[in-house]
């Protein structure tokens, strides 16, 4: 394999491909650690040189990135790789997130398998906090993410976010004279307007709101994006991009049973915070919340978080007193991605129900009844003649037939009702025969 040395001298042996790390580069685990990766560029040139030597430099970004306390917030570029010694930068060293999933990955229930077994929708809102709190630092010392999407995003199974692909950031050099690195990238899906509309134009801190708020919200919402039209809406609205561009989220347009119930999973506060940042404020920058915002909407969310009776994955916040996942009201069975659906209640059978002294009873009369129709047709069919004997069959038949009807009533519903009549019936009828074939007997 290939092989790559640090600015320390140190020789690092590319292992296995784990990422495509986006710009046409490549991510590989190393056979000498554990812990770091190497992101190889396929382009190197000059200003890549520059652009890592200088994040590198940017001390406070560099202790943000790695807070003792949290963990990686970012992947932050912590050595350059060149093929030789005195050659080109071809790549950087970065901590190698072992054991993490996609914040895409596990905004949905599918996503709680291996060593996210136990990842539920409230570690999602601590992924969601952290991510916030992260933008928030970034942010306040100017630097910009610009690339913002749920798939540079990768989380632990105890809910820690760390943003990759983070060497396309937009950052002051520490330097003199300071140098502008613009924030260029973007996945359009998770793009403000404005960067859709002029793709020439880095992000912005006005930018990188947007999309946290996007990010965040379609986490929340199991991955349904409140920019792409529902199926009802689809023949009114436009494309996802071109609802972006517009600033006009379907979500929030309609007053559909769809919407209704993926809103219904935004705690209060981050619906608050969604509507402002994507509805109100979409094409409005600086009206858009920042992340200390949303940092404290979703730590208000999760205080309050409590976990769903029937789907450990399920959770909900105060003032919600039921799960919006399950419902009842205007959201039931429509929340995004519902983890197995209860059974329908299905007709209440004898096996389903323990057996009563109802049962027995029951049991003992039409077994008796079956052997008293049985032998009304025997007797009258070998003492009755005539007219007679085929009365008696005929009427013993109807009356084992009417006796199959009140055993099957009686299992649809074990209540008396209507079965309750077919039973007097057959009782009726016996007697009346009998009476009638003893007459003949007797005469
Ligand atoms: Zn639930």
């Amino acid at each position: 394999m290939a092989r790559y040395v640090t600015s320390g001298g140190k020789w690092l042996t590319a292992k296995d491909l784990v990422g495509d790390g986006g710009q046409r580069a490549a991510v590989f685990s190393v056979d000498e650690s554990d812990d770091i990766a190497i992101k190889v560029f396929l382009d190197v040139n000059l200003r890549l040189h520059h652009r890592l030597k200088e994040m590198m430099a940017h001390e406070a970004a560099l202790a943000w990135a790695m807070d003792q306390s949290v963990g990686w917030r970012a992947a932050w570029p912590i050595d350059v790789v060149r093929t030789t010694s005195d050659g080109k930068i071809v790549g950087y060293v970065m901590p190698l997130m072992n054991d993490c999933k996609s914040l895409f990955d596990v905004a949905e229930p599918d996503g709680a398998t291996g060593t996210h077994a136990n990842f539920n929708w409230q570690t999602l809102l601590n992924a969601c906090f952290h991510l916030a709190e992260t933008v928030r630092g970034f942010n306040d010392m100017g630097v910009i993410i610009g690339d913002l999407s749920p798939h540079n995003i990768l989380v632990s199974a105890s809910g820690i976010a760390t943003i990759i692909d983070c060497d396309s950031v937009g950052f002051t050099s520490a330097g003199s004279p300071a140098k502008q690195w613009p924030a260029m990238h973007m996945t359009d899906d998770f793009s403000a307007p404005e960067r859709l509309l002029h793709p020439s134009q880095p992000a912005t801190v006005a930018s990188d709101r947007f999309s946290l708020a996007l990010v965040i919200s379609q986490a929340l919402m199991c991955n349904v994006s409140p920019f792409r039209a529902t199926a009802e809406q689809v023949s009114t609205r436009g494309s996802l991009i071109e609802n972006l561009k517009a600033g006009s989220p379907p979500l929030f347009g309609g007053s559909n049973t769809a919407e209704r119930g993926c809103l219904a999973c935004l705690p209060a506060p981050v619906e608050v915070l969604t509507r402002q940042a994507l509805s109100e404020s979409a094409t409005n920058e600086a009206d858009r919340p920042g992340p200390e915002e949303w940092v404290a909407a979703l730590c208000e969310a999760d205080i309050s978080a409590q976990a769903c009776p029937r789907d450990p994955w399920h959770a909900y916040c105060a003032p919600d007193t039921v799960c919006p996942f399950c419902g009842p009201g205007p959201v039931s069975g429509v929340a995004p991605r519902p983890v197995e659906q209860a059974p329908a209640p299905q007709p209440s059978m004898p096996e389903d129900r323990p057996a009563t002294t109802w049962d027995a009873a029951r049991a003992a009369v039409v077994l008796a009844a079956v052997a008293a129709d049985i032998a009304l047709v025997a007797v009258g069919a070998i003492v009755a003649s005539g007219v007679w004997r085929v009365l008696a069959v005929v009427t013993g038949v109807t009356l084992l037939v009417l006796l199959a009807c009140f055993v099957w009533a009686d299992d649809q519903d074990p209540a008396p009702s209507w079965s309750g009549s077919v039973l007097v019936a057959w009782t009726l009828g016996q007697v009346l025969t009998f009476g009638t074939l003893a007459h003949i007997l007797l005469a």
